[in-house]
């Protein structure tokens, strides 16, 4: 019967059957866990196959903090090791708004027209960037998120800058073995990070801007003194000529440096990487750096002597961790620190003790 109602058996209580109502719980949720962790050897076995997904797995295992993460993180890496080292590594700098993201969209394509792959990575230790941001970066570099051949990850969220920077550093590791034969390490030109970066590239590019007056103002010597290249963005429009007067400027700053340990002249080129305008003559240079270090043999020096810097720092940042996470020796620091400030005892007897407690109790356990 079409209306139930008109019935004259109709007492209007029927219950009809219905739609049961929805659990509280979705069910769908349970099934959407997330897979389990794949062991080291599928994850290698994925990485060297240039597997994308387990690319990202292992890089979010290597960036977390828990050490069961650890654990397989540094058997995948040392299992990527043999298969590492074959990529040219280009740190960029610039200070935000110098036009990083806007020229490593240009650059990234422009090299990735010559074929073989591209992974971005950031060190941003300031950062309090979370996983979403991801996304964020995706859309900074718009048309290279969308290029089959190029890896974007964002920096290692917010840490200890020798943390952050020895993840990406075991980042390029993993990269390189799953093919990727270009790594732009990108960092914000405003700290300690470059010293961080220069310790893992091949190539140091700073990203610089015209038009500030006194071109070489706020610009840290020690950063220009690390630049194989300082290439100056925004040459476009009526900027052109500001640009033009920054490069000579620049270029007569940097006579003054002692020459660097590659024997290189650092150049200083123009560009716009919006208007996609002096791109190739960058790679141009950076070619030649490689064809000249290559030829003199301080590639090869300067990459073992980065290995050997990393060594020293992976024992220095563990060494730190371990102690500094301690319970016990965070209480003996709280208790010392009280005893300071209160003007109780001196800091060197106070550091004395908490030592005295690591190196007597603490490490026999
Ligand atoms: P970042 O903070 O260093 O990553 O800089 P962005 O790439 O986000 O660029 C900052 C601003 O400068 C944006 O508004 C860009 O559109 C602009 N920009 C970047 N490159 C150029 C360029 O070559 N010419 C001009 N005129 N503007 C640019």
């Amino acid at each position: 019967m079409e209306h139930p109602e008109n019935d004259p058996r109709y007492n209007g209580l029927t219950v009809n059957p219905g739609v049961a109502a929805p659990p509280s719980v979705n069910p769908y949720m349970q099934r959407r866990k997330r897979k389990p962790l794949p062991s080291a050897a599928e994850m290698v076995e994925g990485i060297l196959k240039g597997d994308i997904t387990m690319l990202s797995r292992a890089v979010t295992l290597v960036e977390s903090l828990a050490s069961d993460h650890n654990a397989i993180a540094q058997e995948v890496i040392e299992k990527c090791l043999p298969h590492s080292g074959h990529s040219r590594r280009i740190g960029i700098t610039g200070v935000p708004g110098a036009g990083k993201s806007t020229s490593i969209d240009s650059f990234g394509l422009h090299v990735l027209k010559n074929g073989g792959k591209l992974a971005v990575l950031a060190i941003d230790p300031s950062s309090e960037r979370t996983r979403g941001s991801i996304l964020g970066d995706k859309t900074r570099m718009e048309r290279l998120a969308l290029h089959p051949s190029a890896f974007i990850r964002p920096s290692p969220s917010a840490g200890s800058l020798g943390g952050v920077a020895r993840k990406t550093r075991e980042t390029i590791v993993l990269c390189e073995a799953a093919g990727y034969n270009n790594i732009f390490v990108e960092t914000v030109g405003v700290g300690q990070s470059e010293t961080a970066v220069h310790s893992m590239v091949d190539f140091f590019l700073l990203i610089q801007l015209a038009g500030t007056g006194d071109e070489l103002q706020g610009i840290k010597r020690g950063i220009m003194e690390m630049a194989d290249g300082i290439v100056i963005n925004k040459a476009d429009g009526d900027n052109l000529e500001r640009a033009r007067l920054a490069q000579a400027q620049f270029r007569s700053a940097l006579r003054l440096f002692p020459k660097a340990a590659s024997g290189w002249d650092p150049e200083v080129l123009t560009y716009s990487g919006y208007f996609e305008l002096g791109i190739p003559e960058i790679w141009d240079m950076i070619d030649r750096y490689f064809a000249f270090v290559d030829a003199n043999g301080y590639f090869e020096r300067r990459r073992a002597e980065q290995s050997r810097y990393w060594m020293y720092e992976t024992i220095n940042e563990q060494l730190r961790s371990s102690f500094y996470n301690d319970p016990e020796i965070k209480r003996h620091l709280a208790e010392g620190e009280h005893l300071v400030l209160a003007n109780r005892q001196t800091s060197f007897a106070a550091a004395r003790q908490v030592l005295d407690f690591y190196f007597n109790h603490r490490q026999k356990i």
